[in-house]
């Protein structure tokens, strides 16, 4: 079963995380989020998308990808994008001992810095991690909370499920889109397909009723 929106007792259940934005100060805001870039031609291709929309978001970045292509990272910052930490070898916290874990995010951490052409764009106070696959052990979750704001979503568009209908992607993530939505796209091959269909339809949709794109 695909479930495209966080139900609210699992945000209950886990509440240090960030999974949607409080709209108080942010009414008609959306946070987009991309997962596993940078890559070439895809990150690409979503930058442009997101200029002609005049739209802001938020990218979850590998690191082993930010140093195969740091042009392309540079590119995410310089055009007014926030970026986070995703791990450096985008590792499952469930298969892999806490110590190396956390290692893995530091390296991550060491090439963001190095290929920031600019500050990073202000975010909440600490730096921003989001874990792959959305898994983190309790263990590693309770060291990581004092140094990172780590980021979950509310809205899951399974753009990388290669057995969902670019149609049904789109018409999903939009219905189950709210107000102060953090909503996650993949700029990875397995995610081409859908959010090529995907994601200019969406930001279309919500610019149109007037909603901003912002990052975190
Ligand atoms: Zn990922």
């Amino acid at each position: 079963m695909r479930i495209y929106q966080t139900p609210a007792f699992v945000e209950q259940l886990w509440q240090k995380y960030l999974w949607k934005v409080c709209t108080e100060e942010h009414q008609k805001s959306l946070f987009l989020t991309f997962d596993d870039g940078p890559i070439p031609v895809l990150t690409e291709y979503v930058l442009d998308t997101l200029q002609e929309f005049e739209a802001k978001a938020t990218f979850f970045c590998v690191g082993d990808n930010v140093r195969k292509h740091p042009e392309i990272f540079q590119r995410i910052s310089s055009e007014g994008h926030q970026t986070g930490n995703h791990t450096y070898h985008h590792l499952n916290s469930y298969n892999t001992k806490t110590a190396d874990y956390l290692k893995d995010i530091q390296e991550c951490e060491k090439v963001l810095a190095q290929n920031h052409l600019t500050l990073p764009q202000k975010s909440p106070t600490l730096p921003l991690f989001r874990p792959p696959y959305g898994r983190l052990r309790q263990r590693a979750a309770n060291i990581l909370h004092s140094q990172y704001q780590i980021v979950m979503w509310s809205v899951l568009t399974y753009d990388f499920d290669q057995n969902l209908r670019p149609e049904v992607c789109y018409q999903k993530a939009k219905a189950a889109t709210q107000d102060g939505a953090i909503i996650v796209f993949h700029d990875n091959w397995k995610a081409e397909r859908n959010l090529r269909y995907t994601l200019p339809r969406y930001l279309a949709h919500f610019a149109q009723k007037g909603y901003k794109f912002k990052t975190l």
